[in-house]
């Protein structure tokens, strides 16, 4: 089971499979592993104690950055995220970034964003279509239409909590659309990143 591995000098961390989408471009369609990692479908969600037992085994030498990724939406298991965050803030100096759908209040309306604060150096989040309607079809959220705005919602809320922000599409969605995603992200002073659709194990950042 891989909670932990390597990618471009970077710890990613896959804490779980869930997720309440099903983005036409996600990789799990594409195989379930990255380079040369184990299979990242966990057996099962690793428990707390499985979590920090890993990070404890795993080699971290020369490792400055650690990433909530994986084969899921990190914040599924939105309270564990904190828990284990808080340990790794606790013992490294590492910069935390989360990779997110954004979803986390549909996912769990009571949780409590401000509690990232101090535990997540910056997030990452997909964008993925310029408005509402688009953003169905391309991102296939279980919830409906209406996890577009709350996912913007989530963008600008984690302004206040952490400062670093940015969106990405991925460039299965027309070039007036990524133009269009780009107005949205400059009129939320948020960068955006377009990164490349692959259909293969290369990446999954
Ligand atoms: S949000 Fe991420 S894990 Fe979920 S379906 Fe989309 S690409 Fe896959």
């Amino acid at each position: 089971m891989t909670v932990f591995y390597k990618f471009e000098g970077k710890m990613y961390i896959n804490i779980t499979n869930g997720c309440p989408c099903r983005c036409v471009f996600c990789l799990r369609d594409n195989g379930d592993s990255i380079k040369d990692n184990d299979s990242l479908w966990l057996e099962h969600e690793p428990s707390y104690e499985e979590i920090i037992a890993a990070y404890e085994a795993f080699d971290k030498s020369g490792i400055t950055d650690a990433v909530f990724c994986g084969y899921g939406e990190p914040t599924v298991r939105a309270d564990m995220m904190v828990r284990v965050a808080q340990y790794i803030k606790d013992n490294s100096d590492m910069r935390i970034r989360l990779n997110s759908n954004g979803l986390v209040k549909l996912i769990h309306p009571d949780f409590d964003i401000t509690s990232l604060k101090g535990l997540i150096d910056s997030v990452s989040i997909s964008l993925n279509a310029p408005d509402a309607c688009r953003y169905n079809e391309v991102t296939r959220p279980s919830f409906g239409e209406k996890s577009f705005d709350i996912m913007l919602d989530f963008a600008r809320e984690m302004k206040n909590v952490c400062g670093n922000v940015a969106f990405t599409v991925v460039d299965i969605i027309s070039e007036d659309e990524i133009s269009r995603c780009q107005s949205l992200a400059d009129s939320m002073g948020i960068p955006l990143r377009v990164r490349h659709y692959i259909t293969d194990n290369e990446s999954y950042t």
